[in-house]
Formats: C-alpha cells, sequence, structure tokens
C-alpha cells in the first residue's frame, strides 16, 4: 500500500455472488508521479458487469466494485504526467495497465498481455494489494498510459459506452476490414450490437440485424440497419444463407450459433463477442462447407480505443443511452437480464453524492 492514502471513495460494490450492489467505501491509490486521479462523471452499464457480479464466468472476488465504461475530468496529474491536466476530460476502458513489454502490448494490444492484462475491475492490483476496483465510483486513479482523451464534441454520458461497447465492435469490424460493397450481420441489437450498427453502417457495410425481439424493428431501421431479420422465423433466416462477408455475435446467452454459421458465404467469418457463460456448441459441418471462419474478439488496445474514439468524434457516434442514478442500479440490472434496455444504462455519478 502505499504511504500517502487518498480520502475514501465512495461506489457501489457486490460482496457476494446472490447479493446485490450497495454503498462500500474504500481508498484508491495516491497519485504516483505517471497517474491521473479522474473525477467519474458517467459510467456505463456493460452485461459483463452482470457475469461478473454473479460470478457467472467464475473467478470474481469478492468484494467486487464493478464499471469499465468511464469518463470524467482529470482531478490531479502526476508530476511525469505528459498528455493530461486538471480539468481536461478522461476516459479509462476495460484495462488499467499490463506488462508493457511482451509481444502483444508491444503490437498495441494489451488485452491480450502474456503476463495477463490488468482490468479495470476484478483484477489483482499491484498497488494496493487487492483486487482492482471500477467505475461505479466517485474517482479512479489510472497510469496515464492507459487514460483516454474524450472528443469535446460528444455528450459525455452518451459517449461512455465507447469504453466498452464501441472498441468491442470497433475493433472486429477493422481487423476484418468491414467496409464498402460487404454484407454485415450484426446478431444481437444491445449495448454492444446496436454500437456495431452505428460503425459497420459508418465504415459503409450494408448491415443487417438479427434479432429475437420483434419490438427492435424499428429501432434498428432507425440507428441504420438496412434490413432486419426475426432470427426466431426459420423462414426469414433461410432467406440469408450464404450471403455474409462478416458477421459479428453479441449475444449474452445461449443460443444456437450453427444458424448463423451458415449464413456466413463462402471464406466468410462469424466473430463472436458475446460471452455466454456456458459453451456454444458448433456443428462443424458450418464450417467445413463453405471454408468459413468462427473467431473471437476481446475489446481493443489502449492506441485502437483511442483511434476509435476519435473516428466517434469525427463522426459524431454516440450510444443511445438511459441515464440512471446509481441508486437505480440493480433494477437496472434486472432489467438487462430481461433484455430491456434502449440500449444503454448510463449511471449519473453525481448520484452517488445525493446518496451519501
Ligand atoms: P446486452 O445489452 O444485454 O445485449 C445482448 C443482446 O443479446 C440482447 O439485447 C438480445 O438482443 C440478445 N439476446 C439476449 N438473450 C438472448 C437469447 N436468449 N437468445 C438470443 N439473443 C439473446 O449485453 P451487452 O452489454 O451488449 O453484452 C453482450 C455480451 O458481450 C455479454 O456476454 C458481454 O459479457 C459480452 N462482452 C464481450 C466483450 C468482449 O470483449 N468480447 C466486451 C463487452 C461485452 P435481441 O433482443 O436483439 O435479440
Ligand atoms: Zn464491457
Ligand atoms: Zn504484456
Amino acid at each position: 500500500m502505499n504511504a500517502k492514502s487518498q480520502a475514501s471513495t465512495a461506489g457501489y460494490a457486490v460482496q457476494s455472488a446472490t447479493s446485490s450492489l450497495a454503498p462500500f467505501s474504500f481508498q484508491r491509490r495516491s497519485v504516483g508521479p505517471a497517474d491521473v486521479k479522474i473525477d467519474i462523471l458517467y459510467c456505463g452499464v456493460c452485461h459483463t458487469d452482470v457475469h461478473i457480479t454473479r460470478n457467472e464466468w467464475r473467478g470474481t472476488t469478492y468484494p467486487c466494485v464493478p464499471g469499465h465504461e468511464i469518463i470524467g475530468r482529470v482531478a490531479q496529474a502526476g508530476a511525469r504526467v505528459k498528455m493530461f491536466k486538471e480539468g481536461d476530460l478522461a476516459a479509462v476502458g476495460c484495462m488499467v495497465d499490463s506488462c508493457r513489454t511482451c509481444e502483444n502490448c508491444k503490437d498495441n494490444l494489451e488485452q491480450f498481455c502474456e503476463k495477463g492484462a490488468i482490468f479495470t475491475y476484478n483484477s489483482p492490483d499491484k498497488h494496493t494489494g487487492v483486487m482492482t476496483y471500477g467505475g461505479y465510483s466517485d474517482s479512479v486513479v489510472v497510469d496515464e498510459a492507459f487514460v483516454l482523451h474524450v472528443p469535446k464534441n460528444l455528450n459525455l454520458a452518451a459517449a461512455a459506452p465507447l469504453l466498452c461497447a464501441g472498441i468491442t465492435t470497433y475493433s472486429p469490424l477493422r481487423h476484418n476490414k468491414v467496409g464498402p460493397g460487404q454484407k454485415v450481420g450484426i446478431v444481437g441489437l444491445g449495448g454492444l450490437g446496436h454500437m456495431g450498427v452505428k460503425l459497420a453502417k459508418a465504415f459503409g457495410a450494408r448491415v443487417v440485424v438479427f434479432t429475437t425481439s420483434p419490438d427492435k424493428v424499428k429501432d434498428a431501421l432507425r440507428l441504420g440497419a438496412d434490413e432486419v431479420v426475426d432470427s426466431k422465423k426459420e423462414e426469414e433466416m433461410k432467406k440469408q444463407a450464404n450471403s455474409f462477408h462478416f458477421m459479428l455475435d453479441t449475444v449474452a446467452a445461449q443460443h444456437d450459433i450453427n444458424a448463423y454459421l451458415v449464413l456466413l458465404k463462402r471464406d466468410g467469418t462469424l466473430t463472436q463477442v458475446g460471452a455466454p457463460a456456458e459453451p456454444l456448441s458448433v456443428q462443424v459441418t458450418s464450417l467445413i462447407f463453405g471454408r468459413r471462419n468462427f473467431s473471437g474478439s476481446l475489446i481493443g488496445g489502449i492506441k485502437e480505443t483511442q483511434e476509435m474514439l476519435d473516428f466517434c468524434g469525427a463522426h459524431n457516434i454516440t450510444s443511445d443511452v438511459e441515464l440512471i442514478p446509481i441508486q437505480k442500479i440493480n433494477e437496472a440490472y434486472d432489467r438487462l437480464v430481461k433484455n430491456d434496455v434502449k440500449y444503454r444504462f448510463v449511471i449519473d455519478m453525481a448520484s452517488l453524492k445525493k446518496a451519501s
């Protein structure tokens, strides 16, 4: 623990897999020479927050303070900090550190750090000796190498989800060179999915949304989709066979992946970003016929996250959000699980002060 400890930080934590989020006070580390202290204004609510707080992926350590879609203002910058000063807008996504020396870190892919990326919450924190605590809190202290600049023209609450939902969809779309002349499928219209639609459209692709929620059709078209398929209707699915260059699957729950793989063209790729707790069963003939690819993707590196934020600034792309006070967070989790969010909850962190 650092000798000079900071004033107590207010946040919300879960204490076990079955407990609700509740007020929790803890200490952030003191601001080191390379650190930036950010007073948090907004934090998005990702489905990963639900998976981890409820220990659905196993491996959660309690107490757990979730939140990795963080936007705020710099309250303090360490002596050696070059890129931020007090009062600047600043953002933090899913990672706060990595080894910075392995091949993947050197390739600007810190999320795949060979020693293990330090995630914004639920990762061992070398500074405090406990786990990292996330953005459902009033402030965070992060090395400036993992802090991002926010384009000034964007609405801050609506920009917060870019830090996870934005980069998680931007990165595989870019990696797979999605652009004009391509037909791209986005499976699931939730937090990630609706960003996938906006970004794939901005890259110039023809976008088809696959949804299990017929009431989302109008929204999908408004968000930029060229076509919407009700994935529960077999006839509608069949019409799309062998036609996609690329598909991005954002579904958080168990579903039949083969129904989508067979919609790919020859050599097409379906990238999985949604992370259901239980394994998906792949019928290998869906891959063998058509030499199709099934792959995964994890968020994006820091350099690419900044590139994505700048792209969103230039194209005025943000998330469609429902702003909530932190006191409504447990209700928001229940609604997220019931697929009742259009399309991302964002916590207004000013509400934390009202609570205390
Ligand atoms: P979300 O807002 O809940 O969206 C998930 C969408 O999946 C829903 O809106 C729904 O879309 C669809 N869906 C839900 N249940 C379904 C079911 N039983 N069958 C078929 N479709 C269903 O969640 P999110 O925040 O976008 O996160 C999605 C997933 O991505 C989560 O598993 C999360 O942990 C993961 N994730 C991964 C990364 C990464 O780096 N790979 C990063 C962030 C999040 P429709 O109503 O349109 O069907
Ligand atoms: Zn996330
Ligand atoms: Zn590394």
